[in-house]
């Protein structure tokens, strides 16, 4: 596998952090090559994680493949991959800590319960109410919450999108760190892998604009560094929703993988040589770190198939 040993020195370190539910689609090439690029360009390292903790959701064999197709495209990441299943001793750890901040509490509402109680959707779902939080509830077999109430607005300014706030605890309320099956949430997994990781540079799709505000309060309550976050424009499939294995997308074609590049680097409004599709993926990929330049991306981008 093509992997460079890690320089501690570099300034800039990003990362790729693909869920193996699935093979690589288009959408994640494009978040693949967006992170690769503006760490590159900027003379830093390019990290690899399989995010495998919901682990329901894997599918058997697909980090492989999906290691083996980035390869196939010309990708060299740093360093050994991490693996999210490897982490959940620190996963536990940092819930502890938290635990005893007395900033979390077992909860033991199902959606049902939420939808019946009349909790309004928010931008990540269903707005929890906060039913549990005196219940004193034994998180043994309960989902665990972090309580949300004194913090108002979180923001950030996102290096595409501009300023980006949400109210956590109007608009989201008391979130889930650990779940009733015992999966630890995305959220606090993320923000404790890219701390371990060192992460300071990331770059990903849109869908999570909003989340990345509880990843700054996670990080602020657990006192791990706040990264700088860098969205990019999803790909949307033919309903308007976003290119996913759920939805369907197919896998990237490797005998396609100069065409994919060139393509992705259209949509990301680069400006890329118009004859780089006949070059090979590693001088497609060299070329787009050089002219890589995240201002021109533009936030409200559309994927048109023709550009292929
Ligand atoms: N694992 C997520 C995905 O495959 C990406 C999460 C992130 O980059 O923070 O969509």
């Amino acid at each position: 596998m093509k992997s460079v040993l890690l320089n501690k020195d570099a300034a800039i370190i990003g990362r790729f952090a693909p869920t193996p539910s699935g093979p690589l689609h288009f959408g994640s090439l494009v978040a693949a090559l967006a992170s690769y690029c503006h760490s590159k360009s900027q003379q830093g390292q390019w990290l690899l994680r399989i995010e495998d903790v919901d682990t329901p959701r894997v599918v058997r064999g697909s980090d492989r493949q999906i290691l083996q197709v980035l390869e196939a495209f010309g990708f060299e990441w740093d360093g050994a991959v991490m693996y999210q299943s490897d982490q959940f001793e620190c996963y536990e750890s940092r819930l502890s800590d938290l635990i005893e901040l007395e900033l979390c509490y077992a909860c033991e509402c199902s959606r049902r319960t939420l939808k019946q109680a009349g909790a309004k959707i928010g931008p990540l779902g269903l707005n929890y109410p906060g039913i549990c939080r005196d219940r004193n509830l034994d998180p043994k077999d309960h989902s665990i919450r972090i309580i949300t109430e004194s913090v108002r607005t979180s923001g950030f300014t996102d290096q595409v999108f501009g300023p980006i706030e949400i109210n956590i605890h109007a608009q989201v309320g008391d979130f889930v760190l650990r779940r009733a099956d015992g999966i630890y949430a995305y959220h606090l997994a993320v923000v404790v892998d890219d701390a371990q990781q060192g992460i300071n540079q990331i770059v990903r799709g849109a869908d999570l604009l909003e989340s990345t505000c509880l990843h700054l309060y996670l990080q602020q309550v657990l006192g791990l560094p706040a990264p700088g976050y860098l969205h990019i424009p999803l790909i949307k499939n033919i309903r308007g929703g976003k290119l996913s294995k759920q939805t369907g997308a197919t896998a990237v074609d490797t005998t396609q993988a100069s065409a994919l590049l060139v393509s992705a680097m259209r949509f990301l409004g680069q400006s890329i040589e118009p004859d780089m599709d006949h070059a090979g993926p590693e001088e497609v990929i060299n070329h787009a770190v050089k002219v890589w330049d995240p201002a021109n991306i533009v936030p409200e981008a559309n994927y048109n198939k023709t550009i292929l």
